[in-house]
């Protein structure tokens, strides 16, 4: 049989799974993410050899941190220091001989959720919270690119928020306002010292309260059909962290109609089955 091989490239650990035309997972296979770019290549290699499993490689796509050129597949992710201007398609080709597609790991899961859930939106829209935050729009299932190909930064939106200890915002981007700033794991750490798991239910509340403020930027610019979250944050909060930060959401939208919210229920698979999406329907 033949294989399409979906790889998620996190900045702390590697995930990559074999899985049939259908898109079934076949074998899968993790590691922690080696800091350097050698290793890194060399780990990820040793994997994909492991989740094939000695059957012919159809293609492959990948999920990792921005920035990168999709087009030509060459990656800089900002959390992996040593991954600079790395080729990682012309690598991957010449190495496997078959296609390789890498996109920004946000993309690449709102591409996992949306052919792994047969969703049928028009406007879909895909928000992980995790250690940080990010999203990927697609139209009809095709990823919104920016000028120049460039990935959209809803993370980087500022919005009216609530927040106990106001001096403690800072976001890595450099700016004091960010909504990434306010609900993403490493954005809570800052503030409330402590990670989301931990939070009260008053801490929760902040949390809700600005991602709900989020949602209804995005909702008010984009009028998506659909808004599905994942991410640590996202799924450690549950239906009630979701249900409540659509309250303010609806609160807030006098004009545009409300989406459907949900959370993801492909748990912290959604970047690894959207690289096996990928890896099967490529990217435009
Ligand atoms: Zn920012």
């Amino acid at each position: 049989m033949s294989v399409y091989i979906g790889l998620d490239i996190g900045g702390t650990k590697f995930m990559v799974a074999a899985a049939d035309p259908a898109g079934n997972i076949l074998r899968r296979t993790r590691s922690a993410a080696p800091a350097s770019l050698d290793k890194g290549l060399e780990s990820l290699h040793r994997m994909i050899t492991e989740a094939a499993a000695g059957e012919t490689i159809l293609g492959m796509g990948a999920a990792i941190g921005g920035p990168l050129d999709w087009e030509r597949g060459i990656v800089s992710p900002l959390h992996q220091t040593a991954w600079r201007n790395v080729p990682l398609k012309e690598m991957m080709e010449s190495r496997w001989g078959c296609s390789f597609f890498v996109d920004v790991d946000t993309n690449v899961a709102a591409l996992g959720e949306y052919h792994y859930e047969r969703l049928q939106a028009h406007r879909f829209l895909y928000l992980t919270l995790s250690t940080g935050m990010g999203g990927g729009f697609l139209l009809d299932g095709k990823i919104y690119r920016g000028k120049d190909g460039m990935h959209p930064e809803v993370g980087h939106q500022s919005i009216p928020f609530r927040c106990s200890r106001p001096e403690a915002i800072r976001c890595e981007c450099g700016v004091t306002d960010c909504l990434e700033a306010l609900v993403s794991g490493n954005g809570i750490r800052r503030i409330y010292g402590k990670s989301a798991e931990d939070l009260n239910a008053e801490e929760w509340n902040e949390v809700a309260y600005n991602l709900g403020q989020g949602l209804r930027n995005l909702t008010a610019l984009y009028a998506p059909d659909i808004i599905r979250l994942g991410g640590g944050v996202a799924i450690g909060g549950g239906e009630p962290f979701i249900k409540q930060a659509c309250r303010v959401m609806s609160d807030h939208l006098k004009l545009v109609p409300v989406p459907e919210v949900g959370l993801s229920k492909l748990g912290y698979d959604t970047a690894l089955l959207g690289a096996i999406a990928v890896a099967i329907h490529g990217l435009e």
